[in-house]
């Protein structure tokens, strides 16, 4: 299919051509036309898969021409996805007087203040500071007409149903939803159910979850040598750029002081640092001048990081989702990727939730060499999913 055939007006159809985008995602085959006919959307769609043009586009051409009030909502879970999705409503929106605020915490309010009340079309942004400027009155939501939930699944985890649902309940009843989430699961259809009227259900997750071009590891390892392997890991691995996963924030500074310790230049991300620290991270990591960066999950949705060889989980992640999100960050449009995961035996439960979720085991693997103090734990491929006990010959 041609995105000249999705219904799409000719200024965006330039535009697209000048980004380079040659033919639609699946999600913008399917989601573009009908939300070009106004009509309401859930879509079930991880990222990387273009989600942001589906939606993006489509609301662009729908709200014409500009009115000097905020009509479009896009909320997400992060700053760093709500940058994000600005940058890509500025790219896509070049031919269109559309303006935009772009609103998140831990930074000043005068600049977000300054593109409301300079008439801000369409505003990108995350529950918490949309709230508190709703509550300030620096902004009404009366006039939205279009309201994008993005990675809805993600903003639930965090913690956002509450300012979710009051910000849904602030905007217009008269008004077209687009719900995006990598995961349709009980809470979001409940959702879906009062906030959308009569969506149609587009979805196009793959059956394997996981890119195929991404290989997978497991490296068994008594805990207190988990260190040691991460170093030997990054010392063996030719990699480009990597990013090594852990679960809180204290692991993910301790790890950051050890690998410099150690002579590797390292950024960090995780909610604890100001977003200045966390715009240098990730702007300095792109950029390749640090090789390695160490984030906690917030940088493991959405961020559309290239070149990333490999991604490195210093813990089995708690929830199954985040391994697939977190491994997603490599292997990007056919790139070659390689996951390599960190296991430790108290961590088996959540092995086991992934491996169900991935429908297959995780390959174990022992790096040679290494002096592992404790033998592995090195439940064969297969012995770990396998929830009735296997028979003995007897
Ligand atoms: P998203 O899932 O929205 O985060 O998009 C992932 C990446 O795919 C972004 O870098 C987009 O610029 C890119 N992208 C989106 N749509 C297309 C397309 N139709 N063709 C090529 N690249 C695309």
């Amino acid at each position: 299919m041609e995105f000249a055939q999705l219904g799409l007006p000719e200024y965006l159809l330039s535009t697209i051509e000048k980004i380079g985008y040659k033919t639609p995602t699946p999600i913008q085959e399917k989601a573009v036309p009908v939300a070009l006919q106004g009509r309401d959307v859930i879509g079930a769609a991880q990222t990387g898969t273009g989600k942001t043009a589906a939606y993006a586009l489509p609301t662009l051409a729908r709200l014409g021409e500009p009115k000097g009030k905020p009509r479009c909502l896009v909320l997400v879970p992060t700053r760093e996805l709500a940058m994000q999705v600005d940058e890509a409503f500025r790219r896509f929106g070049e031919n269109t007087a559309d303006k935009i605020a772009l609103l998140y915490g831990g930074v000043r309010y005068d600049q977000q203040v300054k593109a409301l009340r300079a008439g801000a079309e369409i505003v990108v942004a995350t529950p918490g500071r949309l709230l508190d400027l709703q509550r300030q009155r620096f902004l009404d939501l009366s006039s939205i007409e279009v309201l994008v939930l993005d990675e809805v699944d993600r903003m639930l985890d965090m913690g956002f149903i509450e300012d979710v649902s009051a910000i849904i309940r602030l905007c217009p009843k008269d008004r077209q939803t687009l719900l995006f989430s990598a995961t349709v699961n009980k809470t979001i259809r409940e959702i879906a159910g009062w906030a959308l009227r009569e969506p149609v259900e587009i979805d196009v997750r793959t059956g394997t979850l996981a890119a195929d071009t991404i290989s997978h590891a497991l490296y068994p390892v008594a805990g207190y040598q988990k260190y040691d392997l991460l170093l030997a890991l990054l010392e063996r691995t030719k990699y480009r750029s990597v990013i090594v996963f852990t679960r809180t924030k204290r692991d993910a500074d301790r790890i950051t002081e050890w690998l410099e310790a150690n002579g590797i230049a390292v950024a960090t991300m995780h909610a604890d640092r100001t977003q200045r620290e966390r715009v240098e991270a990730l702007g300095g990591f792109k950029s390749g001048k640090y090789s390695v960066l160490v984030a906690t999950d917030i940088a493991s949705r959405g961020l559309d990081i290239s070149g990333v060889s490999h991604v490195i989980n210093y813990n089995v992640p708690e929830h199954p989702e985040d391994y697939v999100h977190r491994i997603g960050r490599t292997g990007r449009a056919g790139d070659e990727g390689e996951a390599f995961t960190l296991f430790s035996p108290d961590e088996l439960s959540q092995l086991q939730a992934i491996e169900r979720l991935l429908g297959k085991p995780i390959e174990r693997k022992k790096l040679d060499g290494f002096r592992y103090r404790t033998e592995p734990l090195m439940l064969m491929p297969g012995a770990v999913p396998a929830a009735r006990p296997r028979r003995r010959n007897r």
